[in-house]
């Protein structure tokens, strides 16, 4: 799988403070702020600090085991903070790879509330 070859992101510049963020959630693993084209009334970005690896979902292996499940307790804790704008509801999004959207080459999960969403995503 991939490794870290790739070329940075703007997620890194993110992590190091180079480029403001408003950030809602951190700890020594991962780093959660708004995202800066929302496309919910609520959208929040979780991210691994260090990407190692993970420039998507697909390239994720056991040794991911642990910082995949911090990012799905904090998305979960995320999709319930009311002073964020959740808690009736929320949709938490994965794109891997371009054809399905993805953008940043770091692993994010995208937190999205604050409105209804239909199904299929489309
Ligand atoms: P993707 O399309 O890769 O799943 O999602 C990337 C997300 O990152 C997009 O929703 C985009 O708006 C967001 N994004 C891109 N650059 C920045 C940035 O510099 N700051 C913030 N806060 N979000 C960003």
């Amino acid at each position: 799988g991939l490794r870290d070859t790739e070329p940075s992101t703007i997620f890194d510049k993110i992590v190091a403070g180079e480029i403001p963020a408003t950030v809602v959630k951190e700890d020594d693993k991962i780093l959660a702020f708004k995202d800066i084209n929302p496309v919910a009334p609520a959208h929040v970005l979780v991210i691994p600090k260090l990407r190692r690896g993970l420039t998507r979902l697909s390239e994720a292996s056991p040794e991911h085991y642990e910082i995949l499940g911090r990012l799905m307790v904090a998305a979960g804790e995320i999709a319930k903070d009311e002073s964020l704008g959740f808690g009736n509801g929320a949709r938490i999004v994965v794109n891997d790879g371009p054809e399905a959207g993805q953008e940043v080459f770091h692993l994010h999960v995208h937190v999205l509330g604050g409105r209804a969403f239909s199904w299929p995503p489309g």
